[in-house]
């Protein structure tokens, strides 16, 4: 039975009390399914109550908290059937100092191998699981693993028990199980990757926690991003704030861009503006997260959400001329733009990486 929070309802003390934050109970429940809120909030609740409800929500894959890590809870085998919660961590033997920067985001390897331990949780054979119980002393051990009934036999002697496979078939295997609800499943999963290629296959929905030995940007950068990419929630449009944005030290000469709020649209024209040595002002108008090509397609490409920024921002006092300057995607609107705005509006190019020349090219028809 898919849960709904009208289920998880007549287990809570429906007071409407309003103490942990919200409105009614109903409200309550509806954040507790979609886990932007803990149980602790409501102060009404009894332990009897709190079990009850949190073996109706349990994730098929146990949720494991370690410092500021959260691995495994996860709930569906593909994104697009609800969303994924917690990004796989990733460990290499050295892990290497590079950062990348994607959407706003930076990201980097989380962890590395240190004997017999990674990242200060314990990794031991199946043999010496019970010796690394004694001395967990309550955090994760990681248990190495050759079977899908090794894991099932295992699976309830210790609350923090990760299961490592180095097989991907049994790492598979055991994930379908899981999200089938199999018992003794429930372990979150380390994977320890023979190549490129499967450690890719894991991040995508096998692994919560994943080993690999290259260490080259060629490699982790890709894969950084594929996780960002996967792990990102399909309910909730990626967007930055409707607003004027200011690159660099504009003057009243300076160039004025226009933008849907889509936030890798954003990032990227904005990073490509910045790395062009361009000062400029950059419009990200609200089109509900959607990118320009998807706006223009689906009118939310709308001149008045264009102008509300013009109006709100007062732009046409810090600068010379009324020029705006959209996607190339968006050129079927500049009619309706210069209609609704009253600015004078240019075609830009579709790629933001020709922005220099482009305005190079402005510069020389005005002279
Ligand atoms: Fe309901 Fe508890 Fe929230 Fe009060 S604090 S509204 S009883 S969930």
């Amino acid at each position: 039975m898919k849960l709904s929070p009208f289920n998880l309802y007549p287990n809570l003390p429906k007071k409407n009390c309003k103490e942990c934050g919200e409105a009614t109970c109903l409200a309550f429940a509806v954040k507790l399914l979609n886990r932007d809120i803990e149980l602790e909030k409501c102060p009404h609740l009894n332990d009897e109550q709190k079990s009850k409800l949190r073996a109706m929500f349990e994730p098929p894959v146990k949720e494991i908290k370690f410092k500021d890590y959260k691995i495994g809870g996860e709930e569906v085998m593909h994104r697009h059937e609800l969303t994924f919660h917690n990004p796989p961590l990733i460990v290499t033997p050295n892990k290497p100092s590079l950062v990348f920067e994607r959407a706003g985001k930076k990201m980097s390897v989380e962890l590395k191998i240190e004997g017999d331990t990674i990242g200060g949780m314990i990794r031991c054979g199946k043999n010496d699981f019970e010796a690394a119980i004694a001395k967990a002393a309550g955090n994760p051990i990681i248990v190495r693993l050759s079977s899908v009934d090794e894991a099932k036999q295992i699976a309830s002697k210790y609350p923090s028990t990760i299961a490592e496979f180095s097989d991907f078939k049994t790492l598979k295997d055991y994930r379908e199980r899981a999200i089938k609800g199999e018992a003794g499943c429930n372990l979150p999963t380390l994977f320890n990757a023979n190549d490129e290629a499967e450690a890719a296959y894991a991040l995508m929905r096998y692994a919560n926690i994943i080993i690999i030995n290259d260490e080259k940007a060629e490699f982790l950068e890709p894969f950084l991003y594929l996780r960002q990419a996967i792990f990102s929630d399909p309910r909730i449009p990626a967007k930055v704030d409707a607003q004027l944005y200011v690159i660099g030290h504009p003057d009243k000469d300076s160039p004025v861009f226009v933008l849907g709020n889509y936030a890798l649209t954003y990032y990227t024209v904005s990073g490509d503006i910045n790395s062009q040595k361009i000062n400029g002002y950059l419009i990200a108008f609200d089109t509900e997260g959607l990118s320009v090509w998807t706006a223009v397609a689906a009118n939310k490409f709308l001149p008045g959400k264009i102008k509300d920024v013009l109006e709100s921002s007062r732009l046409a006092e810090k600068v010379k001329d009324k020029v705006l300057i959209i996607p190339g995607f968006a050129a079927p609107l500049r009619g309706a733009i210069e209609e609704e705005t009253g600015w004078k509006v240019v075609v830009g190019p579709e790629d933001s990486r020709e922005i220099g020349n482009f305005i190079e090219e402005m510069k020389k028809q005005k002279e």
